[in-house]
């Protein structure tokens, strides 16, 4: 299997295949998701520091969706096999002992930055790469206010992306948020590698390992590629020519190629600024802010 972690393109891993069912627990109320759904819209819409320093300050995202996931699901452990994440990976409970829930949250990018990337040019604008930058500015400030709304609620909580001792060794994780949000039933893979949720794929991820137990959200797919007609179907491929970097291959993307252009070419660009990163993928595609209508998930759907 080759999931969007990694560079060569093989088959889907039967151990996804195998684990559909959400395991059965019994949620305090000390915190539901609505909650921190909630607080998380609060959050986007009222601080200042969701906007970019440019262009009169648009906002960098929309308000979040929120999923939860059992920190005993078993998908943990198959992410630490050499073929999904790696056994870098941890498992909430390596984060946090006493575990019980993972909260996952996917933040969309507003329509004005999203838009304001230029169809057809080779390199993205000022705003999306600002966005990206400041964004994950932003992203950070909400998962540590995630963790204290935990606390307050009488909780503890880790940020896994912002311990001290996270790090990644080869591109392979230590904690993965994308596969995390695969595991709470935000979305699937696409062969671009990002996770296309309800809300497309034109955002980021963002999670917390607490020991407040929440109900886990069902997963509502049976394939890593569900959403992604091409896997299944040879339809669409829409995001294989958009790259520039010719980094998106029929069943995986080269992480190697995405990194250098992103950083070498788009950064030298952008260096009076110091933003880097691409985008191609993440705009003027089926998927950036839905999921097709050719996906397997939507065409087995009669009513869709
Ligand atoms: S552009 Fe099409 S083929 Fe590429 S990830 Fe999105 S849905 Fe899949
Ligand atoms: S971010 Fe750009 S270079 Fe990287 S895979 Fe997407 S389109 Fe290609």
């Amino acid at each position: 299997m080759t999931t969007p972690q990694q560079t060569a393109a093989t088959a889907p891993p039967s151990p996804w295949l195998d684990l559909q069912s959400t395991p059965a627990s019994s949620p305090s109320t000390a915190l539901a998701r609505e909650d921190v759904a909630a607080f998380l819209a609060g959050l986007v819409r009222d601080d200042p520091r969701n906007a970019i320093p440019e262009s009169g300050h648009p906002p960098i995202w929309e308000a979040p969706l929120v999923h939860v996931a059992a920190a005993d699901d078993p998908l943990w452990e198959t992410l630490k096999q050499p073929d999904v994440v790696g056994p870098l990976h941890r498992s909430p409970g390596e984060w946090l002992a006493g575990a019980r829930s993972v909260i996952v949250y996917f933040l969309p990018y507003t329509t004005v930055l999203r838009r304001g990337y230029p169809k057809k040019s080779f390199f993205p604008s000022l705003e999306w790469v600002s966005g990206r930058r400041n964004g994950e500015v932003f992203n950070n400030v909400t998962r540590r206010a995630l963790v204290r709304l935990v606390e307050r609620h009488g909780g503890r909580a880790v940020a896994p992306s912002n311990e001290e001792d996270y790090r990644a060794e080869k591109m392979r994780p230590m904690w993965s948020e994308r596969h995390a949000g695969f595991i709470a039933g935000l979305g699937t893979f696409g062969i671009h590698g990002a996770l296309i949720t309800e809300k497309g794929c034109s955002g980021r991820m963002g999670s917390i390992v607490t020991d407040l137990e929440l109900a886990p959200t069902p997963r509502p797919y049976s394939d890593i590629y569900e959403y992604c007609p091409y896997p299944s179907s040879g339809k669409c491929g829409a995001c294989i020519p958009r790259c520039p970097a010719d980094a998106i291959a029929p069943q995986a993307r080269d992480n190697q190629k995405c990194v250098v252009h992103g950083r070498d070419t788009v950064g030298e660009h952008f260096r009076p600024w110091g933003y880097h990163s691409c985008g191609h993928c993440l705009t003027w595609l089926p998927c950036v802010d839905r999921i097709p209508p050719e996906s397997l998930r939507l065409s087995k759907t009669p009513s869709a």
